[in-house]
């Protein structure tokens, strides 16, 4: 029977790069039905509001969306859609994969799987600008929250993970020498749960050193495990080892729910120009088929993208080809 999920095309190359991942899967076979709902600016235009009850509804009733990209304004406006479905349904471990699929990607052989904390730290909104004299924004100030709970079961996620997929090591990076309460917190859960998990290698490093090492030799690293934000920017670094935005595919899980989406955002620059690289998104819809125990199918598509990566003949734009992205999806098709 096939199983129902949500989906949410989002707002800028979200449609473009959706479509074409609807289009594989069905050729692919996937068991799959959707309920589409509106979501980000697109939804607000059209109805109001950039969350929607009835998107929010369709989400606790099938329990898994495959969602594009989200437009949220910066500075002032609405805030972030992404991080409200993530606490709505406490989606509290955000799983990004970066693998090699290509030449064009930075480094061979990359296989790395970042594990970021998806509810807590600074992402948790808590700020308010403070006034001094006649300036009522002289100052600002945003809250870091960082629990026992929260950064156990993250870590727990990051070690059976590891376990489940014969990883040999994770790590934790954190900045627990500067921030000794919040990252402190951190560094002391992890210790903790990796004392439970004797097989599995297990080593801390400071952010910013992980950075360095993760552009000079991502090979030392296997899984790695991070607070909220740490996690946002390492992961977009980590895509550039692997030819950038358009191959970093995400999951975000939670005990309830689950929601795929790409790592990329809603990509005002190329919008609507139909050149975006679907692959992002439809590697998060693997994901998803994975998590539905339509594996064969999941990596079937992925075997798929793979051989039209590397045959050359069909690129993106932002893989160096004049392709868009009409073209590329048939070439994956074609590849099934
Ligand atoms: P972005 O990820 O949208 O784009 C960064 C750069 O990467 C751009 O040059 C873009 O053209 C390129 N790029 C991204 N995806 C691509 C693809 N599939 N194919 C080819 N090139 C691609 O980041 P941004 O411009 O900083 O953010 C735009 C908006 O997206 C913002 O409103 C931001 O809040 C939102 N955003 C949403 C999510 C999400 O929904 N999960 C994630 C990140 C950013």
């Amino acid at each position: 029977m096939a199983t129902e999920i949500t989906v949410i095309p989002g707002d800028g190359i979200g449609p473009e790069v959706t479509s074409a991942t609807l289009q594989v899967l069905e050729a692919a076979g996937a068991e799959l039905e959707y309920d589409r709902q509106l979501g980000g600016v697109s939804a607000l235009e059209a109805v109001g509001s950039p969350l929607p009850d009835a998107t929010l509804d369709s989400v606790r009733r099938t329990r898994i969306a495959l969602k594009g990209p989200l437009t949220t304004p910066s500075g002032s406006g609405f805030r972030s859609v992404n991080v409200a479905l993530r606490k709505e349904f406490d989606l509290y471990a955000n799983v990004r994969p970066a693998r090699t699929l290509f030449d064009g990607g930075r480094y061979e052989d990359i296989d790395l799987v970042l594990i970021r904390e998806n509810t807590e730290g600074l992402y948790v909104g808590v700020e308010h600008f403070i006034g001094v004299g006649d300036d009522p924004r002289a100052a600002a100030e945003s809250v870091m929250i960082v629990t026992r709970h929260g950064t156990e079961r993250i870590v727990r996620y990051a070690f059976e993970f590891a376990k489940a997929h014969g990883r040999k090591k994770v790590t934790v990076a954190h900045k627990a020498n500067i921030l000794k309460y919040t990252q402190g917190l951190i560094l002391e859960v992890a210790r903790e749960v990796a004392a439970d998990y004797p097989d599995i290698e297990f080593e801390d490093r400071i952010i910013d050193a992980t950075a360095m090492w993760m552009v000079l030799d991502p090979y030392r690293f296997d899984v790695l495990v991070m607070e909220n934000m740490f996690g946002d920017i390492l992961s977009d670094l980590m895509a550039g080892l692997v030819g950038g935005l358009g191959f970093a595919p995400a999951a975000n899980i939670g005990l309830e729910a689950a929601m795929f989406e790409a790592v990329h955002g809603s990509a005002p620059d190329i919008a609507g120009q139909g050149v975006a690289n679907p692959t992002s998104l439809l590697l998060s819809a693997c994901m998803l088929l994975d998590h539905v125990d339509q594996r064969e199918t999941g990596d079937r598509i992925r075997a798929a993208i793979r051989s039209v990566l590397q045959g050359g003949v069909v690129a993106t734009r932002d893989m160096g080809g004049t392709d868009g992205t009409a073209a590329y999806t048939e070439a994956v098709i074609r590849a099934l």
